[in-house]
């Protein structure tokens, strides 16, 4: 830190990305991207898109609002968009949370909701998970506060049912929760529906995964007029320009290309199936997962040797020193010819270990 940064910022501890060594290749494993590119028609319409370069981009992105509006039969007005979801996350905190509107979120979930509570100094609970890192409604009922959930929880990839999701925004009327669909479109509910009833609902989404753009950095909110509302307040006095034009051309043809990407989440649901049931053959535990990524642990090699091995073999995963999840890792699924590469490396592992 220089002699310039605001003392307030002494102890805050910044969101690590997952790594990207460039030392040698990789079959990377560990930041829940598609292995899939995106669909030809996006290809094209970034092409096209990249002669008008020269001017700004439309602040209200209208085209791709209306468009993801009449794929989830809401309004414009009820949709949002943001750099990632990441940024949505932020201008969500900013908008919500503060000194007097404390925030709670599980003790294990996304990395990033205590880094934006830190950086805005919003006062935070985590609230432990049960046995099996289950996620108990009645925790969150009466809390007066706001909550932030991942639905399905990261790095779990655990699914929360969505009348758990109803009971915990019925139960608090007066703050705003935040449901974070990163995941959704793996095999999830989404509680979406809902925001016709609930006007403190925020439903957040990212075009990072199922939808093959994370390099486009795209994430949407979905809620009531009022919270958009908000939300735009927030970003029309950070940045009005969040999201670029190849990304909104880009975002505009992935969602005209549907099937190509139904198609790769059919896959990727078969692969984690897949590599679920030839990690059971080796011993392994993996949590049931609805998400594009496996929790799993090996009883012969614990979390972070595990992560090391496998590294040293050319596979990526993830793995935290957090002490409730370090026996885990957290594994990307790929193609099928990754998974069975990065099997192979396992096998190789608990040979070796045996
Ligand atoms: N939420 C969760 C639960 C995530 O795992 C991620 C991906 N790291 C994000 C949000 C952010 O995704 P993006 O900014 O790429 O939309």
């Amino acid at each position: 830190m220089s002699r310039y940064m605001r003392a307030c910022f002494d102890g805050l501890e910044a969101y690590v990305p997952g790594e990207q060594p460039q030392d040698r290749s990789y079959v990377k494993l560990n930041t829940n991207e598609s292995p899939f590119p995106p669909a030809p028609a996006v290809l094209a319409a970034v092409d096209a898109e990249v002669k008008n370069l020269h001017l700004y981009p439309d602040p209200e992105g209208r085209v791709l609002r209306e468009k993801l509006a009449e794929q989830y039969g809401v309004r414009p007005e009820n949709v949002f968009l943001a750099n990632g979801s990441d940024e949505l996350l932020s201008f969500a905190f900013l908008a919500f949370c503060g000194r007097e509107r404390p925030v709670a979120f599980p003790n294990i979930s996304y990395g990033f909701y205590p880094v934006y509570a830190s950086l805005y100094q919003v006062p935070y609970t985590e609230i432990p998970l049960r046995e099996g890192f289950v996620l108990a409604a009645e925790d969150y009922c009466g809390l007066n506060r706001n909550i932030v959930l991942a639905n399905p929880n990261a790095p779990t990839g655990r699914a929360i049912p969505a009348r758990d999701i109803e009971e915990i925004v019925r139960a608090n009327p007066d703050h705003v929760v935040l449901i974070d669909e990163a995941y959704i479109d793996f095999g999830g509910e989404s509680c979406l529906p809902l925001i016709h009833r609930y006007d403190n609902l925020l439903v957040c989404q990212t075009f990072s995964k199922f939808r093959s753009l994370a390099g486009g950095r795209l994430g949407y909110a979905l809620a009531s007029q009022g919270l958009i509302g908000d939300l735009e307040k927030i970003k029309y006095s950070t940045n009005s320009y969040n999201v670029n034009r190849l990304t909104l051309a880009a975002a505009a043809a992935t969602l005209d290309s549907g099937g190509y990407y139904e198609e790769n989440g059919k896959k990727i649901q078969e692969n984690r199936a897949y590599t679920t049931q030839e990690l059971a053959g080796l011993g392994f535990e993996t949590l049931p997962s609805v998400t594009n990524f496996i929790f799993t642990r090996c009883p012969a090699v614990e979390g972070e040797a595990l992560y090391q091995a496998l590294k040293s073999k050319g596979v990526l995963v993830r793995h935290w020193n957090k002490p409730e999840i370090a026996d885990w890792c957290r594994v990307t699924i790929g193609t099928r010819e990754q998974m069975d590469l990065f099997l192979d490396k396992v096998r190789e592992i608990v040979k070796e270990a045996g």
